[in-house]
């Protein structure tokens, strides 16, 4: 695996490479790799020539200061798992790199999906990660870029910005993984201490709640008791919601057709998890 930390010498060499016609796959993250990012790698790997792969804490998607101070760094298992995929290139720019000229002032026209979810609950969130997934896309010029459904919003925010920006990309989602007790698998897993591991599930419970007890009609009730659920388990709740799965419009009622997604973010003390389930 090569490694670069500047997008000139990157960008050289990925020049280089694509005279080849090589097809390149791309996959952001911010690092403290596990298993559900090397799946992204070893998705990208079986379907392209050249696999590039992204480590950058952007600071500009932190709406919280310590939440960015404590985001876990693993830079060197990061690496050894990444060369065990067989990701060929990985990108590893410095805060400066990436804004060169400072904090730009560039807003991105997201509507509706940035007033909701985590748009609401993470103001500024979604604008970082316009920004720095422009950017990277940018420097990188990928021919498919591979995200993961853990973030749904986030994907969705991601397709905006791209028939905002004009990218010619594939955006490809792909699943979420999860421990073997359900548990989605998250660098911000690596903050929980052992009661709260467990404690954690109770995330994946509540999706399992609303999945199980869908029934057409009012969904009020069944988001309620959803929230409930984690309140009675310590958490401190953002949201429980239920959205069409196209639009993520949020849903007070279902026909009994409509594709839905149930959607929570709640904190666990200082961790704040979210979670997905197409239903
Ligand atoms: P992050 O490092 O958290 O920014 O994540 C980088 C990419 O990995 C994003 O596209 C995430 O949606 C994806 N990702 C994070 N967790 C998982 C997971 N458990 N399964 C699949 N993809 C994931």
């Amino acid at each position: 695996m090569i490694l670069f930390k500047d997008i000139i010498t990157l960008q050289d060499y990925l020049n280089r490479q694509k005279l080849h016609n090589l097809k390149t796959g791309f996959v952001p993250t911010m690092g403290a790799l596990h298993v559900g990012h090397i799946s992204l790698i070893t998705k990208a790997k079986s379907a392209n020539d050249l696999v590039i792969c992204s480590i950058f804490v952007n600071p500009t998607q932190f709406n919280n200061v310590s939440d960015l101070e404590k985001y876990p760094k693993t830079l060197e298992a990061d690496i050894d798992k990444l060369e065990a995929a067989g990701c060929d290139v990985l990108f590893l720019p410095s805060v400066s790199e990436m804004y060169k000229e400072g904090i730009e002032n560039k807003h991105y026209e997201l509507g509706y999906l940035e007033t909701i979810l985590e748009g609401k609950y993470r103001p500024g969130h979604f604008q970082g990660v316009s920004i720095i997934v422009d950017k990277l896309l940018l420097a990188v010029m990928p021919d498919v870029l591979y995200m993961g459904r853990k973030d749904y919003q986030q994907c969705m925010v991601v397709e905006t910005m791209m028939e905002i920006e004009k990218h010619k990309v594939i955006l490809e989602i792909c699943d979420t993984m999860r421990e073997t007790d359900g548990l989605a698998m998250s660098s911000r897993n690596m903050r929980l201490n052992e009661t709260e591991r467990k404690q954690a599930l109770r995330i994946f419970e509540c999706l399992m709640i609303i999945k199980n007890e869908m029934k057409p009609g009012n969904l009020i009730h069944l988001k309620q008791k959803a929230t409930n659920f984690l309140l009675s388990n310590g958490y401190k709740v953002d949201y429980t919601e239920i959205a069409d799965a196209e639009t993520l419009k949020l849903q007070d009622n279902w026909d009994g057709k409509k594709k839905l997604v149930a959607l929570v973010a709640a904190y666990l003390n200082e961790v704040r998890l979210i979670d997905n389930i197409v239903l």
